[in-house]
């Protein structure tokens, strides 16, 4: 085993020691999104090419020399990960593309099989989606029903109200090992131990745990334990679902095709293969699965003990770092457990602050975090997370607050300057003298400042016109629109976010569209227009979306 040495591990991640990064001004990528997805050592990324150029075969079906290949390093994998966790057998190792399609697989399957109506299933109120969505699906389908487990203060499942839930007829308990967004080690020993205590079927999500800690199947006696290897190092679209065999033995297909039969028959019935490959119908991503034993190896390799040293050594410090700054509002007050902190920032919507971290080419996650039941239960549209890998760095937790006071300083600042335009009477004009102010201005991150400051141009949308009708649906933000049509035929727009990126695209698009007749609406090339202001290339797709979505309302209102 290796000692673990920070700055020689970094080393091994091309993409987070590149310079690469959309700013213009090549500043350092600092990624702090590891919770949705980790960068990839290259180890992984060599092997993934090097399968292309020496192995590629189809898995399991022919009986040439690369498929024998290909199968043997594609079932190695299987060997790993079932050692990686302590299973049994690799029986109780299926491949899926992800941690979504496991939970959905055990649904689909199981769920149909053993939930009738009146059963329960129990899940907790942080759940991610992937976790819940499955479930609500098939209660749907068999009439089951969903009981909702809440939190302690420490934002842990709350283990004594779990129990008051639990009766006879809780036939699946659901619990995410970790919440991606609360960061706290959930008490999944005493979930199982109650579980079982009525036979209820007990699924544990694992995709914010295995990157940071050691997980024992066996030891914890979970009936299903499912993850993703992204999110910890490997490839995208490989996901594990680990399920006791006796359960698994006894579940039905999930989905049907090839590499799952036995024999196909149209005289007799079809029948199915043993295990694992009862639940692998067609071809699988056999690269990504492949390289997927180098994460797993590469991550072996090093002292873990010193990783969650290290790890813990870079929560502390950013969080004690965040806690300094006046607006940050934990969302849990205590220290997390794994090196992820969710946070708000007092007075400012969170998609705002990405946005503006973004520009200094800092990657951190804002909005709600595939959690809106618990975003609901906390009362909170959304927030920011900073989550990091064992690859950060104590200097790149001082540039995210160094930034994080300049974004805030400056928002200060800004209120007491004047704005930098000037108020803009005709709009006509208006479209004129944005497109010669961001002529001017040549980085994102000067740009991305005008905008904000453009939004402070917006006027307040009258609460009582903020409602469905007015609402711009594709949006990530709230925005509202509206309209108002004079006996000329021109039209007017008022319009309106929570979000000051968004208020300030607002004015951007409606700089270009108000004051004018339908037919003007129409005609106007708006791509054109984006093009000269320099902006969609620097939007993230789905703020790009949000953009988009605007000016498909205002062209929906005036046809
Ligand atoms: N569960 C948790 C706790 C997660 O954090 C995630 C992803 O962020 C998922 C499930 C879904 O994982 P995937 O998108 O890899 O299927």
């Amino acid at each position: 085993m290796k000692p673990f040495e920070p700055k020689q591990f970094r080393q091994h991640f091309p993409l987070v020691v590149s310079t690469n990064s959309k700013n213009e001004k090549l500043m350092p990528l600092v990624y702090f999104d590891n919770g949705a997805t980790t960068q990839k050592p290259d180890c992984v990324i060599d092997n993934y090419q090097y399968f292309y150029q020496n192995i590629n075969a189809n898995v399991h079906r022919a009986s040439h020399l690369l498929s024998t290949k290909a199968t043997t390093a594609y079932e190695h994998t299987r060997e790993s990960v079932k050692s990686f966790i302590n299973a049994k057998s690799n029986k109780e190792i299926i491949w899926t593309k992800g941690t979504t399609e496991s939970i959905n697989l055990i649904a689909a399957s199981l769920g149909k099989q053993i939930l009738n109506a009146g059963d329960e299933i129990i899940l907790a109120v942080s759940e991610h989606h992937a976790n819940v969505v499955p479930w609500q699906l098939i209660a749907e389908q068999t009439g089951a029903k969903i009981k909702v487990a809440i939190l302690d203060a420490t934002g842990k499942l709350d283990i004594n109200e779990f129990n008051k839930l639990v009766t006879n007829k809780t036939k699946i308990v659901c619990c995410a090992h970790v919440s991606n967004v609360l960061a706290k080690i959930n008490p999944i020993n005493e979930i199982i131990k109650k579980a079982k205590s009525v036979g209820a079927i007990t699924v544990i999500d694992g995709a914010q745990a295995v990157a940071h800690f050691s997980v024992d199947v066996q030891a914890l006696d979970c009936d299903f334990y499912v993850f993703s290897a992204h999110k910890m190092y490997g490839p995208t679209g490989v996901g594990v679902l680990y399920g006791k065999q006796a359960l698994l033995e006894a579940m039905p297909p999930y989905q049907s095709g090839g590499e799952m039969i036995k024999v196909v028959s149209f005289k007799e019935q079809t029948t199915f293969n043993s295990l694992p490959f009862k639940f692998e119908a067609g071809t699988p991503n056999i690269a990504g699965v492949v390289a997927y034993a180098k994460a797993i190896s590469f991550i072996r390799q090093f002292d873990s003990a010193e990783i969650t040293d290290y790890e813990q050594q870079l929560t502390h410090y950013c969080y004690q770092a965040l806690n300094k700054v006046f607006e940050v509002e934990f969302i849990v007050d205590e220290m997390p457990d794994i090196p992820v902190i969710t946070f708000i920032i007092k007075g400012h919507h969170n998609h705002d602050i990405a946005t503006s971290l973004d520009s200094f080419g800092i990657a951190i996650r804002s909005g709600h975090h595939c959690a809106m039941p618990l975003m609901e239960y906390l009362n909170i549209s959304g927030c920011l997370r900073v989550s990091m890998a064992p690859y950060n760095t104590f200097a790149e937790i001082d540039y995210l607050i160094e930034c994080l006071n300049k974004i805030l300083n400056q928002e200060h600042d800004s209120l007491q300057e004047e704005l930098s335009f000037q108020c803009i009477e005709s709009n006509e004009a208006a479209s004129v003298v944005i497109i010669d102010k961001f002529s001017k201005v040549k980085s994102w991150d000067s740009r991305h400042r005008e905008i904000m400051l453009l939004g402070k141009q917006l006027n307040r949308l009258d609460k009582n016109l903020r409602d469905e009708q007015t609402l711009i649906s594709g949006c990530e933000s709230l925005a509202w629109l509206v309209s108002s049509k004079n006996s000329q035929g021109v039209f007017n727009f008022q319009a309106d976010s929570d979000a000051k990126i968004i208020r300030g695209l607002l004015v951007i698009v409606l700089a270009a569209y108000d004051g004018k007749t339908a037919e003007k609406i129409q005609l106007f090339n708006i791509e054109a227009y984006f093009e000269s202001l320099g902006l969609m290339q620097h939007l993230s797709p789905s703020r790009g979306n949000g953009v988009l979505a605007i000016v498909d309302k205002i062209k929906s209102l005036t046809l």
